[in-house]
């Protein structure tokens, strides 16, 4: 199919971006990959005056650890995030996501930025996102300004950034002692988006229970969702069999899985309570680098 007619800008500064966004006042949107958005322009679903392509901006695509974060730069592509000696061996969920997302193609066109900020809920990026407690900054005619990724996250498709605003940055909090983490997803076939699929990530006190924990799902609600109830039950226990057990039980008693072409809703409810149980293990092996 063919997308309609729009205007093209491929800009050299977030600057420069920016006041393109602002210009057409809700009516440009921003090119990252393509990998979402050129379908959905194929399909008709959004007819955008003008594309702003950043892909070009190299000074947004980098990886590295700063003042106690990990930065990944927006246009950072998935496979390079999948690449990175850091992040497997310190944000390993990043890289059990990155695994399992699409396929080497779409990873090498698709970037970090724009799986987080196209608010698809079957996105597996965002998972990861809220359960490390990450933030995002977002950069609009007013400046820079600070995101916490569990206010990000609106709607199907809608997330806090503002028409002209450019995400820039991911910042994700350096791994504390006794942190792991883990993201396992169940496909109908290699290279899909999931029919379910659940981030944890567990932090342990001295004596073996949890100091903090975070357990997210994906593709089965209108975004991402973060089971607090779920994760709150775990702090300050033992992480054992019954304790992961209930918080299982919590993880999906929050999700809102509909019926489709995956699978019937009840198959991916309790295919939540599986991989929540299956995550918090490997999140919990990985505890001290197991
Ligand atoms: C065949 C196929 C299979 C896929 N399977 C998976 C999968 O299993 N798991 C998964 O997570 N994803 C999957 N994807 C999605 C893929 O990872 C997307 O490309 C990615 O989610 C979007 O990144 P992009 O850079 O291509 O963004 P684009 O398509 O360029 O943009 C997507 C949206 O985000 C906005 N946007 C992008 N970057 C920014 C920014 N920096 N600031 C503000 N707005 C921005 C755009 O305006 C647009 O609305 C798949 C895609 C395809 C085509």
């Amino acid at each position: 199919m063919i997308p309609p007619q729009f205007g093209y800008f491929a800009p050299s500064t977030v600057d420069e971006a920016v006041e393109l966004l602002e210009r057409y006042d809700g009516e440009a949107k921003v090119l990252a990959g393509g990998m979402s958005l050129i379908p959905i322009l194929k399909l008709r679903l959004a007819e955008p005056v003008a594309l702003v392509d950043i892909s070009r901006l190299q000074d947004l695509s980098y990886i590295r650890e700063e003042d106690g974060w990990l930065r990944i730069g927006a246009t950072t592509i998935v496979n390079d995030l999948h690449d990175s000696d850091l992040v497997r061996e310190k944000y390993p969920i990043f890289h059990d996501a990155t695994s399992v997302i699409a396929d080497p193609l779409v990873d090498n066109m698709g970037t970090v930025g724009g799986n987080v900020a196209h608010g698809d809920p079957a996105n597996d990026l965002p998972a990861c996102m809220l359960v490390l407690g990450a933030q995002l900054v977002a950069q609009g005619p007013k400046g820079s300004r600070t995101i916490p990724v569990r206010e990000f996250f609106v709607d199907t498709f809608e997330t806090a950034l503002e028409d002209s605003e450019i995400l820039t940055e991911v910042q994700v909090p350096a791994p504390r002692p006794r942190q792991g983490n883990a993201y396992m997803k169940i496909e109908k076939r290699a290279g899909d988006f999931s029919i379910a699929a659940v981030a944890a990530n567990l932090v342990l006190n001295r004596n073996g229970t949890v100091e903090d924990a975070g357990i997210a799902l994906t593709s089965v609600g209108p975004t991402s969702l973060y089971a607090e109830a779920a994760s709150n039950h775990l702090a300050g226990a033992s992480p054992d069999e019954a304790t992961i057990g209930r918080a299982a039980e919590l993880a999906e008693e929050i999700a809102e899985p509909v019926s489709d072409l995956r699978g019937p809703a009840e198959y991916k409810r309790a295919m939540v309570g599986v991989l929540t149980r299956r995550t918090l293990g490997k999140a919990l092996a990985r505890v001290g680098g197991g």
